[in-house]
């Protein structure tokens, strides 16, 4: 905890000042975030630090495996249901990204279960809502025996099946008929801090240049 104290501290002094107008700005004018970023509760997936974002740009999402759950299944107590309906229909965002990562523990936890989590009720229901993904990997991926690489793969199909969720949001699926949103999956690699966006021509996740690439609709 000293350590959060003395960084706080140390944000004041030596870097406010860089964006002391800016937080000026947000506080008399609002937030207009211009990405919904649903990611990973991981300490180490940063989504400002690795997009190079700042104050105001991104309305961030975590939670464990940066899950989404079906519309019809994320009943009336799911929070990123709601910070989903939020950020589309209040703050209007033009983006939506929902952003797994290598060596994502909530992704070993769905596929090979947790001695760990059995006793916690919560954890075990939330990380079940992604069951389809363990499905699919049993299935589809037997023939990677890497477990480093399912591991990924998980990853990216969970990414895929909360794009596919996300779709049967009523207020995503109003802006998605009228072109004002974009889905995108991306998917982030720790050890080289390289990322990953789905593009659904080639059906695979490639590594994000300099290049924009457009959304999957
Ligand atoms: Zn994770």
């Amino acid at each position: 905890m000293q350590r959060l104290i003395e960084g706080v501290h140390w944000f004041r002094r030596e870097e406010f000042g860089r964006y002391q107008e800016l937080f000026e700005r947000l506080a008399r004018e609002g937030q207009r975030p211009h990405t919904l970023f649903i990611t990973c509760s991981d300490s180490r997936v940063l989504a400002e630090l690795v997009t190079h974002s700042k104050p105001g740009d991104l309305f961030v999402v975590k939670n464990v495996g940066n899950i989404v759950a079906p519309f019809a299944a994320a009943g009336s107590a799911n929070s990123t249901a709601a910070a989903i309906e939020f950020a589309i229909a209040v703050l209007g965002v033009s983006d939506i990204v929902v952003c797994g990562h290598t060596q994502c523990g909530a992704m070993e936890a769905l596929l090979h279960g947790r001695a760990e989590i059995a006793g916690l009720p919560h954890l075990r229901a939330w990380l079940e809502v992604a069951a389809p993904v363990r499905g699919l990997i049993e299935r589809n991926y037997a023939h990677l025996t890497d477990p480093q690489a399912r591991l990924t793969a998980a990853a990216e199909e969970n990414v895929l099946f909360a794009l596919e969720n996300l779709r049967g949001y009523p207020v995503v699926a109003q802006r998605l008929a009228v072109g004002a949103v974009r889905l995108h999956g991306w998917c982030f690699k720790i050890a080289t801090a390289e990322m990953f966006a789905y593009e659904p021509k080639s059906n695979q996740f490639l590594l994000v240049t300099e290049m924009a690439l457009p959304g999957t609709g």
